[in-house]
Protein backbone atom coordinates (compact mmCIF):
# COMPACT_ATOMS: atom_id res chain seq x y z
CA UNK A 1 0.00 0.00 0.00
CA UNK A 2 1.28 3.68 -1.12
CA UNK A 3 1.53 5.87 1.76
CA UNK A 4 0.20 9.07 0.53
CA UNK A 5 1.52 10.96 4.04
CA UNK A 6 5.06 11.19 2.15
CA UNK A 7 3.67 13.43 -0.38
CA UNK A 8 4.19 17.30 -0.13
CA UNK A 9 1.18 19.25 -0.43
CA UNK A 10 1.66 20.07 -4.18
CA UNK A 11 1.99 16.16 -5.32
CA UNK A 12 -0.58 14.71 -2.72
CA UNK A 13 -2.82 17.16 -4.56
CA UNK A 14 -3.48 14.73 -7.75
CA UNK A 15 -6.26 16.84 -9.07
CA UNK A 16 -3.92 19.09 -10.58
CA UNK A 17 -2.32 16.72 -13.06
CA UNK A 18 -4.85 13.43 -12.90
CA UNK A 19 -7.24 15.08 -14.68
CA UNK A 20 -4.68 15.28 -17.85
CA UNK A 21 -3.65 11.52 -17.12
CA UNK A 22 -3.98 9.65 -20.24
CA UNK A 23 -4.93 7.00 -18.66
CA UNK A 24 -8.14 8.14 -17.36
CA UNK A 25 -10.97 6.07 -18.06
CA UNK A 26 -8.37 3.06 -19.28
CA UNK A 27 -9.26 -0.46 -17.87
CA UNK A 28 -6.80 -0.98 -14.65
CA UNK A 29 -6.08 -4.41 -15.98
CA UNK A 30 -3.37 -2.83 -18.71
CA UNK A 31 -1.47 -0.88 -15.99
CA UNK A 32 -1.88 -3.67 -13.00
CA UNK A 33 -1.21 -7.28 -13.67
CA UNK A 34 -3.72 -10.10 -13.24
CA UNK A 35 -2.70 -12.65 -10.67
CA UNK A 36 -0.70 -14.90 -12.04
CA UNK A 37 0.60 -13.05 -15.20
CA UNK A 38 4.00 -13.81 -15.66
CA UNK A 39 6.27 -13.71 -18.86
CA UNK A 40 5.69 -12.83 -22.38
CA UNK A 41 1.84 -11.84 -21.86
CA UNK A 42 2.75 -9.92 -18.56
CA UNK A 43 5.60 -7.91 -20.75
CA UNK A 44 3.02 -7.57 -23.77
CA UNK A 45 0.60 -5.67 -21.55
CA UNK A 46 3.76 -3.98 -20.16
CA UNK A 47 5.16 -2.35 -22.82
CA UNK A 48 1.19 -1.75 -24.11
CA UNK A 49 0.80 0.24 -20.62
CA UNK A 50 4.16 2.13 -20.92
CA UNK A 51 3.35 3.06 -24.40
CA UNK A 52 0.14 4.97 -23.02
CA UNK A 53 2.68 6.82 -20.62
CA UNK A 54 5.27 7.80 -22.58
CA UNK A 55 2.15 9.92 -24.43
CA UNK A 56 0.67 11.06 -21.09
CA UNK A 57 1.15 14.74 -21.07
CA UNK A 58 1.69 14.23 -16.69
CA UNK A 59 4.46 11.40 -16.78
CA UNK A 60 6.99 13.23 -14.94
CA UNK A 61 4.26 14.20 -12.15
CA UNK A 62 2.73 10.85 -12.29
CA UNK A 63 6.66 9.02 -12.05
CA UNK A 64 7.44 11.40 -8.85
CA UNK A 65 4.64 10.74 -7.41
CA UNK A 66 4.95 6.90 -7.34
CA UNK A 67 8.83 7.32 -6.29
CA UNK A 68 7.35 9.49 -3.54
CA UNK A 69 4.40 7.32 -2.52
CA UNK A 70 6.86 4.23 -3.10
CA UNK A 71 3.62 2.89 -5.08
CA UNK A 72 4.24 -0.83 -4.82
CA UNK A 73 2.22 -2.42 -7.48
CA UNK A 74 1.54 -0.77 -11.54
CA UNK A 75 2.97 1.12 -14.32
CA UNK A 76 3.15 4.41 -13.10
CA UNK A 77 4.88 7.29 -14.80
CA UNK A 78 5.94 4.98 -17.62
CA UNK A 79 7.80 2.61 -14.77
CA UNK A 80 7.01 -0.96 -13.18
CA UNK A 81 7.25 -1.72 -9.62
CA UNK A 82 10.75 -3.34 -10.20
CA UNK A 83 11.98 -0.49 -12.01
CA UNK A 84 10.77 2.24 -9.48
CA UNK A 85 12.40 0.08 -6.64
CA UNK A 86 15.62 0.24 -8.26
CA UNK A 87 15.75 3.64 -8.93
CA UNK A 88 14.93 4.15 -5.33
CA UNK A 89 17.92 1.56 -4.74
CA UNK A 90 20.23 4.06 -7.01
CA UNK A 91 19.29 7.49 -5.36
CA UNK A 92 19.52 5.84 -2.01
CA UNK A 93 23.33 4.54 -2.52
CA UNK A 94 24.32 7.59 -5.01
CA UNK A 95 26.96 9.84 -3.12
CA UNK A 96 25.00 13.22 -1.85
CA UNK A 97 26.36 15.96 -4.42
CA UNK A 98 26.67 19.47 -2.13
CA UNK A 99 23.69 21.75 -3.29
CA UNK A 100 25.61 24.57 -5.11
CA UNK A 101 26.26 27.42 -2.83
CA UNK A 102 25.94 25.21 0.16
CA UNK A 103 28.30 25.60 2.93
CA UNK A 104 31.23 22.91 3.29
CA UNK A 105 32.05 21.56 6.16
CA UNK A 106 36.03 22.70 6.71
CA UNK A 107 36.98 20.36 9.94
CA UNK A 108 37.28 21.00 13.57
S1 LIG B 1 2.08 8.47 -16.84
FE1 LIG B 1 0.95 6.58 -17.27
S2 LIG B 1 0.08 5.89 -15.33
FE2 LIG B 1 0.73 8.03 -15.10
S3 LIG B 1 -1.07 9.27 -15.46
FE3 LIG B 1 0.02 9.10 -17.40
S4 LIG B 1 -0.78 7.32 -18.46
FE4 LIG B 1 -1.47 7.19 -16.33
Amino acid sequence: MADDGRLPDPINDHSQWWDLAACRGMLTTLFFHPERQRGPARRRREAEAKAVCHRCPVITQCRRYALVVQEPYGIWGGLSAEERKDQLRASREAPSVPRPGARQFAGP
